[in-house]
């Protein structure tokens, strides 16, 4: 697992087996993903595919760009794929049926033009090429938007609650409770290693399903994202603090720690605290936090604690 960032301002994570790679949400631009990317040493052109949690905009902010870049899949939740769609057209009068039209006559077009190139059409070419058309929609964006800004190289859907693979990675996505249209965390095993990772960021409160998506889990990134008296105190309005408060908005410090020293059955090698809010906590209040739970529990030699950043990413953590 490398987190490439957590926060509110983007998260992104890469999660690879000897033979997979995803990436987990694209919530920065796609130049600032590339260039963490290579500061973690993570090869952008091994990724086999996006795989999208919510639709917000921390989450989703490269996305399109990225995954053309790419061309690589995106797995989105159907309603979460149609919340995107939404978002990124925002003055279309298409109707979703119509939209799918659309995409499905570009997709025909492009198979119908890959099949008159020849097999000297290197990927770099194609990234080129990729990377002219990004400049293109920073230079000039009502050109881009006509050129449909929801396009991707291929979706594919997934439901919560149901596994799928992604070549040697099983993935189990899981239904969180956050006001998005199908928000969901991810359990990631691979067959081969017999180790799991999970994803569990942007939770109001910690459901039963949850407590049990997070059974057995080696690497766990974990929501930390405000300490209570500081969200109270700090400068947000009143409604804003309300909704991160909700029951579907994130969770405190205390919240996971209560979740740490109550239900987790404290299995991880390492616990990664992400999505840490910049305005309303300070990281070592949430490691201290976190630590004193799993200590209460007698058992924090095996579960090394760490904070990711939204700065930068962290290193990579490699069972
Ligand atoms: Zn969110
Ligand atoms: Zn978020």
């Amino acid at each position: 697992m490398t987190v490439l960032a957590s926060g509110s301002k983007g998260n992104s994570t890469v999660i690879a087996s000897a033979e997979t790679r995803v990436l987990v949400d694209a919530g920065l631009s796609c130049r600032e993903l590339l260039k963490r990317m290579a500061m973690a040493k993570e090869d952008p052109s091994a990724l086999d595919a996006i795989l999208i949690t919510h639709e917000h905009t921390d989450h989703v902010a490269g996305l399109s760009v990225l995954a053309r870049r790419l061309r690589i899949p995106v797995y989105f939740t159907e309603p979460t794929h149609r919340a995107w769609v939404r978002q990124m057209t925002p003055r279309t009068t298409m109707t979703y049926a119509q939209w799918m039209e659309h995409v499905q006559k570009e997709k025909e077009a492009r198979a119908a033009l890959s099949e008159l190139e020849t097999g000297a059409v290197g990927v770099l070419t194609d990234l080129e090429a990729a990377a002219a058309e990004d400049d293109l929609d920073e230079a000039a964006p009502e050109a881009a938007t006509r050129r449909d800004p929801a396009s991707l190289p291929a979706v594919e859907y997934f439901q919560p609650g149901t596994n799928f693979s992604i070549g040697d990675l099983m993935i189990t996505p899981f239904t969180t409770p956050h006001d998005a249209a199908d928000p969901c965390g991810f359990v990631f095993e691979s067959a081969t290693e017999a180790i799991r990772m999970a994803i569990a960021t942007d939770l109001g409160s910690m459901p039963p399903n949850v407590k049990r998506a997070l059974e057995r889990i080696d690497v766990l990134l974990l929501e930390s994202n405000h300490d209570l008296e500081m969200l109270k105190d700090g400068p947000y309005p009143w409604a804003v603090k309300q909704r991160v408060l909700s029951r579907v908005g994130h969770l405190s410090n205390h919240a996971t720690a209560e979740f740490l020293a109550r239900d987790y059955d404290g299995n991880a090698t390492y616990i990664v605290l992400g999505h840490l809010s910049e305005t309303n906590n300070v990281p070592e209040l949430a490691l201290l936090s976190a630590e004193e739970a799993i200590r209460e529990r007698g058992r924090l030699l095996g579960n090394r604690v760490l904070l990711a950043q939204q700065n930068a990413p962290i290193a990579p953590i490699c069972l």
